[in-house]
């Protein structure tokens, strides 16, 4: 063997194995001793999960924290950051990518999705630095890149011809934001134009939907709808929908009905979404967090993502998935022991349905892409966030303790 790993739990059983791992595959995981390989590690009891999967993030705008955003406020981030995303280069992306890349593999997580704003503006500016970053970074860290209109298609026409020009180019998801447009009218005519893109070139769809406490917008259930109409299951992704903590009851379970129906996957930003929502001047207020108790029990796929890092979004973060889980599982109140182990499973196994990678767990036969957490349960695992001890990617060691940074060589800083 290449790698053993001697005395560790595996994350869904918490079973006592050793691991052996051969030619960047996990060949054999066993309840009984193996011989030591090459290196040998001793787990120390420490938990072998799959690495995490980072479901929702903006590599462009990630440490950007120059501006302060004074109202904290989407509206005064947006602001902001139009003035700052025309003065963006190449270099300073790749920069601050590589600077996420290093932190969120010290953190377990190998693989993220990243929308990058598309406008008539910035015109396919922004793709090419952040395509240009993903290539930095590859080989350690996986980046699928999502084409983002974030100021609208209905509302702004000629920024069409550069969504389909991104994906010419090398996005590879299509992206979009229905509730930027003026009404639900536009919304429905923003999903058709992104629907038309994506059956084009046979891609999967990731928006930002309902990011909103405004029980107005309920675009989640048109997005729903035309999945259903397009027979395009389980390739539809809806992040935020902060929208539907604000929803009544018979609307959240007609619409949540429907998501489950189209095989949606919702992915909750928790920690930005709690930080940024229900900014009003008075009490009380509606504070814009999604049902994911709600989607839990209905059967839906939900995933997590961190969106922003130390910008004029969201000041704070520290690319942890376990600690975008701990949010998670307060704001949700995602309490009971199934609950729990359904929100560890959020940014690993279901991420890892909603970004389709393919062979992710621990099995034999498997790519060898496994992290060792300092945790003895999930719910160990989520209170203490505790170090994340070793991460291969497959079958090659990137970091063993955040002491030793043994990818600090292949990823320069
Ligand atoms: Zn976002």
């Amino acid at each position: 063997m290449d790698i053993t790993i001697h005395n560790a739990i595996l994350d869904k059983t918490l079973n006592p194995v050793n691991i052996g791992i051969r030619g960047g595959k996990i060949a054999v995981i066993s309840e009984g001793e193996i011989p030591p390989g090459a290196r040998s590690i001793d787990a120390g009891g420490a938990m072998a999960s799959p690495p995490f999967i980072d479901s929702h993030f903006h590599l462009e705008n990630a440490y950007l924290d120059q501006v302060p955003n004074l109202s904290g406020t989407l509206d005064e981030a947006i602001d902001i950051y139009a003035e700052i995303k025309q003065k963006l280069d190449t270099p300073d992306i790749v920069r601050r990518t590589i600077r996420v890349a290093r932190e969120a593999i010290a953190n377990g997580t190998l693989w993220m999705r990243s929308h990058v704003d598309i406008d008539h503006i910035g015109k396919l500016r922004l793709l090419e630095s952040v395509l240009a970053a993903r290539e930095a970074v590859k080989g350690y860290f996986d980046v699928q890149v999502i084409a983002f209109p974030q100021m609208g298609l209905a509302r702004n026409p000629e920024a069409i011809e550069y969504m389909w020009a991104a994906l010419e180019s090398g996005a590879d998801v299509v992206g979009g934001m229905p509730h930027s447009e003026k009404d639900m009218d536009d919304a429905a005519k923003q999903i058709e134009i992104v629907f038309e893109i994506a059956k084009k070139y046979n891609r999967d769809i990731d928006m930002h939907v309902d990011e909103t406490d405004d029980p107005y917008w309920h675009s989640l259930e048109l997005l729903a709808e035309k999945t259903i109409d397009e027979g395009y299951q389980g390739r539809v992704s809806a992040g935020h929908c902060c929208a539907m903590g604000s929803w009544d009851d018979t609307l959240a379970e007609r619409v949540i009905e429907k998501v489950k129906k189209a095989d949606l996957n919702i992915i909750g930003n928790i920690p930005i979404n709690l930080y940024l929502e229900g900014r009003h001047d008075s009490h009380p207020f509606r504070r814009g967090i999604p049902r994911l108790r709600d989607l839990v029990e209905a059967g839906v796929n939900v995933a997590l993502g961190q969106d922003d890092v130390r910008n004029m979004f969201y000041p704070f973060g520290k690319l942890d998935m376990l600690e975008v889980a701990n949010f998670a599982a307060h704001a949700a109140q995602l309490s009971t022991p199934s609950q729990i182990q359904a929100t560890f499973d959020m940014p690993r196994y279901n991420a890892a349905r909603t970004l389709r990678i393919q062979d992710y767990g621990i099995r034999e036969g498997l790519p060898a892409n496994l992290i060792l957490i300092d945790a003895q349960s999930p719910t160990d695992a989520i209170r203490r966030q505790p170090e994340r001890r070793l991460v291969i990617r497959q079958g090659e060691i990137l970091l063993e303790s955040k002491r030793q940074l043994t990818y600090s060589s292949i990823i320069p800083a």
